[in-house]
């Protein structure tokens, strides 16, 4: 024999009966089954919630009523061709029986827990009763009342079953029954006398381990929504999936912290009598689902991570504990008479404080009756008034081989302090068979998407990106994300997606990933954007392994990058203005990012994607230090030296760099040699010198009158305007056969940046077109440099570099 169990969504509507009909006509060919059902779809929550607006408004609890009413009659009206009038009749009368009791819950103003057991007891009478008459249309069913059989003590919203009564009527019930199918009521239950009681909410699951325990089943399948029970809560985290042995103690401990799949109590007849239970999918019925049993087949280590929500800490604390028994016995007497439950214990082992987590509804009777049961000490200031803090949940960490494996709480709880997840308080069960956590109850979703990578998915790793800027670079960026997409997740398993985007109008966020095919629609379509807007969306967003990437050339961009960090969340940036600013903050940020261990990299900041500052940092690293640097940093200016001469005109050759990308918005930053000069700063900052920009000489080229326009157009009129002089320029260094090359330098602690005639025999004077070079001299390479060359301008180049920072990212 078997015992089936169908949940509220699985007989929510006609359409989804007929499926559980069919997966119920075909376990009985073989052998009899049992079938508890919840109550149809939300019914449980529709009828509590009508008993307490009766309390108020009864006129508006009854139009309710009516509409689960009619679902019911639609019910049978689908599903039952033959025997309707009865079945209707039937339906009728109870629920003129729920209409009468809203009624007298209105008149006497009373809404007891008896009443309420009473009321919630409608639904899986009705639903059980319903599809006993559906099922024997075709097959050979019938109905019993469930509250004949289960007898419980008087806790009537949570009553405890009293197995040696109910084993015994279950016995003797189905000894006589010679029906195939047999339909029974979850959740539902009697005193004894005979007054309804309920299981406590979710309580269908326990029915029916009642019944498979008592009847010794072979199996106890649960039909769900889900397809067994998820390495986590499958609608927090998405890439959850069914695992496929469990032991009784996993699923229990699983199950206890939120993993509302199964209710817990379940679980013990089960075990008792070692029943498998099986998890499955209604609405997938092929699917091998979850097999929960004594002896599961090896599996993950970590079993499984649940959640539970809306916790409060409620502490006990100060000196006058210290030593003296009993304090805990008086906390948890007092908690257990007034039936609150304590989800989570935790004691320093000073002794000092006691912390014990309840739900959030109990928080506040809890503490006024231990404020009251503590009134004499806390009077005499040998400990604080109870304190209690709010919106927390618990995380925790499930599996029973945990144990045999060192480092996984590090693990744990690295992971979430790497994605700035603040862990109020820690629990582990002497078994090991869970490790919990007390956090910040926003913290969840990103907390258990954290901890699911991190034992389910090392395979798989995700990057949440927050992209500002869109132009040139940030455009080539996008366009190579969407490219390399399937290349990154197959060969490095890697899942990056851009969550936010912004330019400096418009942004847009999606916390599944923005499409990379239509960002620019989606864009246009945003909301107007503000720095500090897109801060807050990106903290609202909370994602795990954020990465905040700038590709703008904004100073007030540059001047958020320490919010980003200090929340760990790590940044990217191509614009050159935060690393070249004053020195303390160049030195803040990096501090910054160390503390809160989110990655700050620029390596575009110097020779766009060339692996330039990358390089730098693994010589020092290693123990290498840098004497010299000679380089040709400026793919603008070498493009346009390459190109003036006395055929051309300067003018023409600067405006034709900028039309391919290779200057700056503003190409004056280019042109006056401050870009330069920015990039041998930040070279010689990353070398371990302490320097300003206005420690590096600049001997501009430019004339004064150049120097000091405003705009685009003054500085290009200037140029023209100085045409003979830009001529005289190249005539010098054609003289001498030399070239010009716009050079920067540091020597000993010194740097300056110019413009240079270099003979042939340099290595710089066969640059071509927009590359860069950068000579190292260091203690390792003293004559012979260590050389870097390519192209080091360009949107696609830098996109490259940004792109290449972020791998950096993921790798780590
Ligand atoms: P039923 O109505 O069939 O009893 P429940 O709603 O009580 O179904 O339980 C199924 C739901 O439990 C799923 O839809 C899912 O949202 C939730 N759930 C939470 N944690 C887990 C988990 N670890 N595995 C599977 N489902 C889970
Ligand atoms: N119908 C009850 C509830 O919603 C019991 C159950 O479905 O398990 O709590
Ligand atoms: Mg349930």
């Amino acid at each position: 024999m078997k015992v089936l169990k169908f949940g509220g969504s699985s007989v929510a509507n006609s359409e989804n009966i007929k499926k559980v009909l069919a997966i119920v006509a075909k376990a009985s060919q073989k052998e009899k089954v049992a079938v508890v059902v919840s109550a149809f779809g939300k019914t449980t929550n529709n009828l509590l919630a009508g008993a307490s607006l009766a309390l108020s408004d009864v006129k508006k609890a009854k139009e309710n009523l009516s509409e689960v009413e009619d679902l019911h009659n639609q019910i049978v009206e689908d599903l039952i061709p033959n025997n309707k009038t009865t079945v209707i009749d039937k339906v009728t009368s109870l629920f003129d029986n729920l209409y009468s009791i809203y009624e007298g819950v209105f008149l006497l103003q009373e809404l007891s827990d008896k009443t309420l057991a009473k009321i919630s007891s409608f639904g899986e009478r009705l639903s059980s009763y319903i599809i006993a008459n559906a099922a024997n249309e075709t097959l050979d069913a019938t109905h019993k009342e469930s509250r004949e059989l289960i007898i419980t003590n008087d806790d009537f919203l949570n009553a405890q079953v009293n197995f040696e009564r109910s084993n015994k009527n279950i016995e003797a019930f189905f000894k006589e029954n010679k029906h195939q199918v047999t339909l029974l009521g979850g959740f539902i239950s009697a005193n004894d006398k005979g007054e309804t009681t309920t299981l406590g909410r979710g309580g269908s699951d326990f029915s029916a381990a009642i019944y498979a325990a008592a009847l010794n089943t072979n199996e106890l399948q649960i039909w769900t929504d889900v397809p067994g029970m998820f390495t986590a809560n499958p609608r927090v985290v998405k890439q959850a999936y069914a695992i496929s042995e469990i032991s009784y103690e996993e699923a229990m401990e699983l199950s206890h912290f939120g993993a509302k799949v199964l209710y817990p109590p379940t679980i013990q007849p089960a075990l008792r009598k070692e029943i498998p239970i099986r998890i499955k999918n209604t609405f997938e019925p092929e699917n091998v689902g979850t097999l929960i049993c004594k002896n599961p087949k090896n599996g993950n280590e970590v079993k499984g991570i649940s959640h539970i929500e809306d916790i409060s800490l409620i502490t006990l604390e100060g000196g006058g504990m210290i030593g003296i028994p009993g304090f805990s016995k008086r906390l948890f007497a007092t908690l257990s008479v007034a039936k609150i439950n304590v989800v989570f214990i935790t004691q320093a082992s000073s002794e000092h404080s006691i912390c014990v987590g309840v739900y959030e509804n109990d928080a506040l009777k809890a503490q006024e009756l231990l404020n009251e049961t503590f009134s004499i000490e806390i009077d005499r200031k040998k400990i604080q008034p109870i304190h209690v803090e709010n919106n927390l949940a618990i995380i925790a960490v499930v599996g029973e081989s945990m144990k045999n494996y060192q480092g996984l709480s590090g693990q744990m709880f690295s992971a979430l302090g790497k994605n700035n997840v603040n862990v109020r308080a820690i629990a582990q069960g002497s078994s090991e068979k869970n490790i919990s956590a007390v956090i910040n109850k926003y913290d969840a979703k990103k907390a258990l998407n954290t901890l699911h990578e991190q034992f389910f998915e090392e395979k798989t790793k995700q990057l949440n990106l927050f992209v500002t800027g869109v132009g040139n670079v940030g455009e080539r960026f996008l366009a190579q994300l969407e490219q390399q997409k399937s290349f990154l997740k197959k060969n490095l398993k890697l899942k990056i997606r851009v969550i936010g985007l912004s330019n400096s109008r418009k942004m847009v966020f999606n916390n599944s990933g923005i499409d990379l095919k239509n960002w620019k629609e989606a864009l246009e379509n945003g909301e107007p954007t503000s720095l500090d807007n897109f801060y807050n969306e990106v903290k609202k967003a909370n994602h795990r392994n954020s990465v905040f990437i700038d590709n703008t050339a904004n100073q007030a961009v540059s001047e958020v990058y320490e919010k980003y960090l200090r929340d760990s969340i790590s940044v990217v940036t191509c614009n050159k203005i935060a690393c070249a600013s004053n020195y303390d903050n160049y030195k803040t940020l990096k501090e910054v990012s160390r503390k809160y261990n989110a990655d700050f990299l620029f390596e575009t900041n110097v020779g766009a994607g060339l692996p330039i500052i990358d390089t730098l940092k693994n010589l020092i690293n290693s123990g290498d230090r840098v004497h010299k640097i000679q380089a040709v940093l400026s793919g603008s200016l070498n493009f346009v030296f390459n190109n003036f001469n006395e055929k051309s005109t300067f003018h023409n050759v600067v405006a034709q760099a900028q039309k391919e990308g290779f200057t700056e918005p503003d190409p004056k930053i280019d042109l006056s040699g401050v870009d330069v000069a920015r990039k041998i700063l930040i070279l010689a900052r990353e070398s371990g010198y302490q320097l300003e920009l206005e420690d590096i000489a600049n001997n501009s080229f430019l004339t004064e009158e150049s120097l000091s326009t405003t705009n685009n157009d003054d500085f290009y009129a200037s140029l023209t305007k100085n045409e003979v002089h830009f001529q005289q320029i190249f005539k010098d260094a054609n003289d001498k056969n030399c070239r010009l090359k716009y050079v920067a330098e540091f020597v000993d602690g010194k740097a300056n940046v110019g413009l240079q005639h270099i003979a042939s025999d340099h290595p710089f004077y066969n640059l071509e077109g927009s590359d860069n070079i950068v000579l190292f001299f260091t203690d390792r390479y003293p004559e012979n440099p260590l050389i870097i060359k390519g192209a080091g301008a360009g949107a696609d180049v830098t996109a490259s570099g940004i792109f290449a920072d972020v791998i950096r990212i993921a790798n780590k």
